[in-house]
């Protein structure tokens, strides 16, 4: 009998054992997984320059090696990975997303912000985060949640936990509008509507700002003008002062500001607020750039954002002249080629459909851009604009595995993006 129950317990103890490794391995499994692979492909695209007879070694979750293929031996027990038409790149870096949004021509804006609940477009997002990541965006920075509160938080955790696959994100949260400025509009005035963002003003920045810190935002989004002015026309939001104080509160937290603008008026205190990256800029001119350029500001022109809502209204493209708001943002892509501002890669998505965030790629070569130029915006430059070049943006040693294989090659034709072969965030592998 005492033998007896001394192995039932032996028994129980070794159940339990087993049931908290098999847990445990399950949990760390979804996350990081320890394999090592040995990839070679046509070309390597290392975040700066075409590569050729290159081989790329992960260990885990890290790029442990990355150079020529003849200096590089498998090391035992590694995955082979080979694809000799093709060529390997680091993980794509969508500059500009909202992952709770999907496109206008299918629910309009108004009534995604007004008419939607946070749980319903939540549940949406986990679709359009598993569509970013298995295009090859192995990383997003998505620009407010637009009317969805913290939702992008929530997401953002549930892609670390594993519990969904998706980019790794940086989050704004609600943003931050003048108040006033933003809408849904148009309502009668006896109902409370829901605004896209959060408002406030004057000192009240300050409380907003360190509170949509405290609630998970990774920076703060502000909306330097809106089309708030006469006729709906896109007028300066925030005074100078309101800027610099935004800014302050949000860099003393080790965060960055980011500024949507159009106005030349607002993307100017946008920069001498102190923020990082100009969303849009239609209108951007000379002057303009080269205080961008001066400063060091990344510009973002959401070109396919612009192209997306004209067609939505109307515009037949390549059968109707282009329309003004087109060419006007054709006109400031090429002043800030010219100024030599830095330009990263930001669609927009979700004006357009998660997954194809390829268009704003394809768009930025139609407008004048080398294709090597734009996969640079998408890997090295959009990296450091996210202050993250330490980590992702590169093919080199120490950096995060985050992998991507397209057939063909993307210098020569930018729509290669448009067929990734095999995608690996942070040494996991999720396509093929
Ligand atoms: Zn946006």
């Amino acid at each position: 009998m005492k033998t007896n129950a001394k192995n039932q317990l032996l028994f129980i103890i070794a159940t339990m054992l087993f049931v908290f490794n098999s847990a445990n391995s399950q949990s760390t499994d979804t996350k990081i997984k320890s394999n090592t692979y040995y990839i070679t492909a046509n070309k390597v695209f290392d975040g700066e320059t075409m590569q050729s007879n290159w081989t790329v070694i992960v260990q885990g979750n890290t790029i442990t090696a990355a150079g020529p293929t003849e200096k590089l031996a498998v090391p035992p027990d590694a995955i082979v990975i080979n694809y000799p038409n093709a060529t390997l790149t680091p993980g794509l870096i969508e500059g500009h997303s909202h992952i709770l949004l999907y496109p206008y021509n299918i629910t309009d804006w108004d009534t995604q912000v007004s008419k939607e609940s946070d749980a319903y477009r939540t549940v949406r997002a986990t679709v359009h985060v598993k569509k970013t990541l298995l295009a090859g965006f192995t990383t997003a920075r998505d620009l407010g949640s637009e009317g969805a509160g913290y939702a992008d938080v929530a997401i953002k955790r549930a892609i670390d936990d594993g519990i969904i696959p998706g980019p790794r994100l940086l989050v704004a949260g609600r943003a931050i509008v003048a108040t006033g400025s933003y809408g849904p509009k148009g309502y009668d005035l006896d109902q409370q509507i829901m605004i896209g963002a959060e408002e406030a003003d004057g000192n009240n920045l300050i409380k907003v700002v360190r509170d949509q810190i405290g609630k998970g935002a990774d920076l703060i989004k502000v909306y330097a003008d809106y089309r708030w002015g006469l006729n709906d026309e896109a007028a300066p939001t925030f005074t100078l002062d309101e800027l610099k104080l935004i800014n302050e509160v949000t860099r003393s937290s080790g965060r960055v500001m980011v500024a949507h603008a159009k106005t030349n008026e607002a993307m100017q205190r946008a920069i001498l607020g102190g923020a990082v990256t100009i969303e849009h800029g239609d209108l951007l001119n000379a002057e303009t750039a080269a205080l961008m350029k001066q400063k060091g500001v990344v510009y973002f022109p959401t070109l396919a954002a612009t192209e997306s809502v004209t067609q939505y209204k109307g515009w037949k493209k390549g059968v109707e002249p282009e329309p003004e708001a087109v060419t006007q943002k054709r006109k400031a892509f090429r002043i800030a080629m010219d100024n030599d501002v830095t330009i990263g890669m930001g669609g927009d998505v979700g004006v357009f459909a998660h997954g194809e965030n390829v268009l704003e790629m394809e768009l930025m070569v139609n407008y004048g851009m080398k294709p090597l130029r734009v996969l640079q915006a998408a890997t090295s430059i959009n990296a450091k604009a996210l202050q993250l070049e330490n980590k992702i943006g590169f093919i080199k040693t120490g950096h995060l595995a985050d992998l991507v294989i397209f057939e063909g090659d993307p210098s020569i034709s930018i729509s290669a993006l448009r067929k990734p072969l095999w995608v690996m965030k942070n040494g996991v592998v999720y396509l093929p």
